[in-house]
C-alpha cells in the first residue's frame, strides 16, 4: 500500500476550484514521502506525514496553506545516541502553470502535488544538530566510551601528562619540606 500510493495522498485535483465551483478544498489526508533528510536526521519513509490545507484560488494560480505534522529521527551529534522528536511545519505556497521554480510550485492538469510543498517544508524543519540532552557528555575522543553512562579516564590522564612537569616540581617540594620537619 505504501509504495502503490506514494504520491497520490498528495495530488489533489483542483479543477473546480479553477472553475469557480467551490471557493476553497480543504484536504484533511495523510502520506508517506522519501527523502526528506539532512545529514543527520530523516523522516523515515514509514513515517505517516498528517496534512491539514486549505486551497484557495490565487492571482494566477492557487494558494496552498496549512500545517504538516510528522516525527523525524536520527542521532545525538555528541552520544549517537538514536533520537525521535516531533516535526512540525506551517506553509504557505503558491502552484501556477508556469512557476518560478525558487518560489512557486508547479500547477499542472488541474492538478496540485502537495509532496512538493510538504517535502522542501519538512526539509526545513529537521533538527541540524539535535542533542540528547543539553548536557550530554558525547563519546570519549580516545576510548570512545559513552561519557553519560561510563566516564572514562583518559581526560585524567590527559591532564596528569599535562602538568607533569608541575607536579615533579610539587613532589619535589614536598619532600623538601617534609626533611625540614
Ligand atoms: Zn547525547
Ligand atoms: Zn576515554
Amino acid at each position: 500500500m505504501k509504495n502503490s500510493g506514494i504520491n497520490s495522498a498528495f495530488v489533489v485535483k483542483v479543477g473546480s476550484l479553477l472553475n469557480r465551483h467551490v471557493e476553497e478544498i480543504v484536504v484533511e489526508s495523510r502520506g508517506f514521502l522519501s527523502e526528506i533528510e539532512n545529514s543527520i536526521c530523516k523522516v523515515r519513509d514509514d513515517t505517516p506525514i498528517i496534512f491539514n490545507f486549505t486551497l484557495e484560488n490565487g492571482a494566477n494560480g492557487v494558494v496552498v496553506r496549512g500545517k504538516i505534522v510528522s516525527t523525524w529521527e536520527g542521532t545525538c551529534r555528541r552520544c549517537l545516541t538514536r533520537l525521535k522528536g516531533n516535526i512540525e511545519a506551517q506553509i504557505g505556497e503558491i502552484y501556477v502553470p508556469d512557476p518560478d521554480i525558487e518560489t512557486e510550485y508547479l500547477l499542472e492538469n488541474e492538478n496540485v502535488d502537495l509532496s512538493f510543498a510538504i517535502r522542501d517544508a519538512l526539509i526545513l524543519e529537521l533538527p541540524l544538530a539535535p542533542l540528547c540532552k543539553i548536557d550530554c557528555l558525547g563519546l570519549c575522543s580516545v576510548c570512545g566510551a559513552d561519557r553519560n553512562e561510563s566516564p572514562c579516564q583518559c581526560y585524567e590522564s590527559q591532564g596528569r601528562d599535562e602538568f607533569s612537569a608541575l607536579k615533579i616540581l610539587l613532589d619535589h617540594s614536598d619532600t623538601e619540606s617534609e626533611k625540614a620537619n
